[in-house]
């Protein structure tokens, strides 16, 4: 039997951004992950970091390489009817977003989980949660065909949308809303220059593209798909083709291409469990809410929660106080509600749903007046670069 404060379910961003911030806080945890550390490390999603995330990871200890290599954007493009309106992130809000890899967060984290001195325990098998409304947790799972058992205060649920955390939950204690959209997204990643030296989104006839980047050097280009098209579908030459056709043509002529170096269809989805708690059991990130990624809100969620667990876990912990961890689950669900209405918003503005011409046309006028109202853009900047939490608390009063 081994002993721990935090059973971390996952070594996804969430869980080793947990276990970092409460190790700084000393504050024992042990993290469980399924997959191998090479998968874990090598897995293309997310790439925009808001300056909330930005600072969480900064005070995690692991912001040195981020400040060094990410690229700071001071706005982003939107492209529809052959014309660009510039979104001034900087102007409207003061502040500025990140590029800079969930692969590279995730190797930061790794780094410095190695130097804990708790590693991660990687290809846990059969994990399975009990006592979460006993007062006293365990975590069970099966490593190397030995089977192991921990006792721990709380158990953090950050093992993602398919993970055992949220089906642990007696089904009539928990509630969830979904919203499925009928396209996916086709990504490739390439080693060539970016289009642009700030993110494109394009709403165009032939649906939606983005071109977005990980580097001065390697670029992550999207574009909308049928929900039941195969990647094999897709050579690079049919991608490049597809993409060049739905960007302005002065960034199609410009378009650098080159052989993909990764390329996948992503689902859309909005989901939302709620309460986020079952007793001793905190869902955290993706276990608890998926966003479209139209808007980059899935990793900044998921450190939001992170922050607000963490202040809690801290607060039970050094001045006996519960006040926090007992608002987790509200505190979470304030800000998950905003960003899921945000990135169903952004979804529905700039993809093809139908050929409806009356669709369109409400399409067309909601971009126009971003050009036009300031009071509408900076609505979109300020959910863009991420709600702050002053804000949701000030809500909360
Ligand atoms: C294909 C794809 C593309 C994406 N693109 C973007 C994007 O462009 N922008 C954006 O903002 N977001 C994007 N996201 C979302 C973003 O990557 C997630 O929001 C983020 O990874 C959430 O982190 P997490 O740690 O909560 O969950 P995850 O990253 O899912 O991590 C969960 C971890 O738990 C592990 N696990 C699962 N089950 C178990 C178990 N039973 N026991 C132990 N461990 C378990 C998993 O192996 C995984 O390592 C994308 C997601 C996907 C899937």
């Amino acid at each position: 039997m081994q002993r721990t404060q935090v059973a971390i379910i996952g070594g996804g961003p969430s869980g080793l951004l947990l276990g970092q911030l409460l190790a700084r806080q000393g504050i024992d945890t042990i993290v469980l992950e399924q997959r191998s550390r090479a998968y874990v490390e090598a897995r293309i999603r997310a790439g925009l970091l808001e300056p909330g995330t930005v600072e969480l990871l900064h005070t995690a200890g692991v912001g040195a390489r981020l400040a060094r290599e990410g690229l700071v954007h001071e706005g982003f493009e939107l492209a529809f009817d052959g014309r660009v309106e510039r979104i001034d992130l900087k102007g409207l809000t003061g502040e500025a977003v990140t590029v800079y890899g969930q692969t590279e967060v995730q190797r930061d984290l790794g780094e410095a989980r190695d130097t804990v001195g708790r590693p991660v325990i990687y290809e846990a098998e059969e994990v399975r949660l009990s006592g979460l409304d006993t007062g006293h947790p365990r975590v069970r799972y099966r490593r190397g065909g030995v089977e192991e058992e921990i006792e721990c205060d709380f158990i953090a649920g950050c093992d993602g949308y398919h993970g055992v955390s949220r089906q642990s939950i007696p089904a009539d204690r928990i509630r969830t809303y979904e919203r499925i959209y009928p396209f996916g997204w086709l990504g490739v990643l390439a080693d060539v220059p970016p289009v642009s030296h700030e993110l494109v989104y394009a709403n165009h006839a032939r649906g939606f593209a983005l071109c977005s980047m990980r580097s001065a050097h390697r670029s992550r280009y999207y574009v909308q798909c049928p929900l039941d098209d195969r990647v094999e579908e897709w050579s690079d030459a049919r991608f490049w083709d597809e993409l060049r056709a739905r960007l302005p043509e002065a960034y199609a002529a410009r378009l650098v291409t080159g052989p993909s170096i990764e390329k996948s269809i992503a689902p859309l989805r909005s989901f939302v469990a709620e309460p986020m708690r079952f007793g001793s059991l905190f869902l955290v990130g993706d276990a608890a809410h998926i966003v479209p990624p139209t808007g980059a809100k899935g990793l900044n969620l998921a450190a939001a929660d992170v922050r607000v667990l963490c202040d809690g876990l801290v607060d039970h912990y050094r001045a006996g106080s519960d006040l926090l961890l007992d608002e987790y689950s509200t505190r979470a669900l304030r800000r998950v509600w905003k960003a899921t209405r945000f990135s169903w918003w952004f979804t529905t503005v700039m993809h093809k749903f139908s050929d409806e011409i009356f669709a369109a046309r409400l399409q067309l006028a909601e971009l126009e007046l971003l050009g036009e109202s300031r009071a509408a853009a900076q609505a979109v900047a300020e959910n863009y670069v991420g709600l702050r939490f002053r804000r949701a608390e000030h809500e909360s009063r």
